[in-house]
């Protein structure tokens, strides 16, 4: 594995995964257009085409439909994928969270049956961990998974599923042991969407996508399935989590997002006085501190990618990461509709929208950057804890 690209030899990928988008999302996304944060969202057809271009799973061996590339490759084409503004929920959860989880707990049979699944673009993960009384609190999931005969028996409740509505198969969580204390019991699953038994609710999101609960009544999986240690489902989790948190899609959203106002305040008219909002102080000040803080996004996302590929790295700093992103995404949409003003209230499809109403789009999206991949405040609490060594 070449872990040291050089600067040039990133800038080119960089730019060819751009070429690509520009080349494909407009015919491959349609309906999604009016997306804050398109990157929320799914199309099997781009998705597809991402496969077979070679874009995704990069990082992983050949034999499994890899590059034996490193992450920080993988890393550059992510950033690219979310400055396109490409939809990336079903390939980040296929590659990110379960791809990149399967790598380390998975058995040989496994790898080598969905790693090339994924990559040619075939296979398209969602994620089932959360519940109604376990997202923040995962230990206290109660699906269950039975073990009878040669199967699972799965039954339960799952929600906010992104992408379970274009899934192909679930990373599922789900308890083994329900006499054990709540993090010990817990195991994960892969599990085929079309599985009698499993149940998909589809709704819309205020951001403009949508997101799933899905139920399981009875369904059954072969135990061959089991990803990982029986019962040991929790500590793989918070893994998976770490794997999740590492954001590149989000930082290159973050920037195009910056990139799309800045074009909008240089033009004539934007300020309240006729002139453009460019030329105001407060403004310039604002896009600075904005632009210094995506910046230092882009090292916190570099910096995890070097660990990655060093096989270093604890759970507090891909937090670092996921916390100060999600903040910025934030403060970005924030800053872009105070500077919009009233005209922030015309959506995607008016003809008096600003940037097509993206902006504002993202503005509604944003609240939900600080939740996704677990929030703020659990963020806060793994840097303090595990980082700080600050008592529990
Ligand atoms: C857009 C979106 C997509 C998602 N996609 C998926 C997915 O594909 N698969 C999946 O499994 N999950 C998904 N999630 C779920 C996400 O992981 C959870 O929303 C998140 O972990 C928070 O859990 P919760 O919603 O149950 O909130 P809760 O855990 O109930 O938390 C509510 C509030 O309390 C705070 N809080 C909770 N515990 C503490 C604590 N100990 N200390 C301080 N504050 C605390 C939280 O920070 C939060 O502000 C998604 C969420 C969103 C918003």
């Amino acid at each position: 594995m070449r872990l040291i690209p050089t600067n040039d030899e990133l800038n080119t990928l960089r730019q060819e995964v751009l070429d690509f988008c520009e080349k494909l999302i407009p015919e491959t996304t349609k309906g999604l257009e009016r997306q804050g944060t398109m990157s929320d969202g799914d199309s099997v057809e781009f998705y597809r085409q991402l496969g077979q271009a070679g874009w995704i799973g990069r990082h992983w061996p050949e034999q499994y439909g890899g590059k034996s590339c490193s992450h920080l490759e993988t890393f550059i084409v992510d950033e690219a994928l979310g400055y396109a503004r490409a939809p990336l929920s079903g390939y980040l959860l296929s590659v990110k969270v379960f791809g990149n989880s399967l790598m380390i707990f998975g058995t040989e049979a496994q790898k080598a049956k969905y790693l090339p699944m994924i990559t040619s673009g075939e296979a398209i993960l969602c994620q089932g961990f959360s519940e109604p009384s376990a997202g923040s609190d995962f230990g206290s999931l109660r699906t269950s998974a039975r073990l009878d005969g040669d199967n699972y028996v799965i039954n339960g409740h799952k929600i906010w599923t992104s992408s379970a509505e274009v899934a192909t198969h679930m990373y599922l969580a789900a308890r083994t042991d329900p006499d054990a204390v709540k993090h010990r019991g817990i195991s994960t699953f892969i599990l085929d969407m079309k599985t009698p038994g499993v149940t998909v609710n589809t709704f819309e999101t205020l951001g403009g996508g949508v997101i799933n609960e899905v139920f399981f009544d009875n369904a059954r999986i072969p135990a061959a399935n089991l990803v990982g240690e029986l019962n040991r489902g929790f500590h793989q989790s918070m893994k998976s989590l770490d794997l999740e948190r590492s954001a590149m899609d989000r930082i290159g959203a973050a920037r195009r997002a910056l990139d799309d106002l800045s074009k909008y305040i240089h033009k004539d008219g934007t300020a309240p006085d006729g002139g453009r909002l460019s030329d105001v102080p407060a403004v310039q000040e604002k896009m600075a501190e904005l632009y210094s803080q995506a910046q230092v996004s882009r090292t916190f996302g570099y910096l995890i990618a070097r660990h990655l590929d060093a096989g270093t790295g604890t759970s507090n700093e891909f937090s670092y990461g996921k916390l100060y992103i999600g903040l910025l995404s934030q403060a970005i949409a924030n800053a872009a509709v105070d500077m919009i003003g009233t005209r922030a209230i015309f959506e995607y499809g008016s003809e008096l929208a600003v940037n097509d109403g993206l902006l504002t789009a993202l503005y509604r999206a944003s609240p939900a950057l600080t939740l996704v991949g677990g929030s703020s405040e659990i963020q806060k609490s793994v840097i303090a804890t595990r980082g700080l060594e600050l008592p529990r």
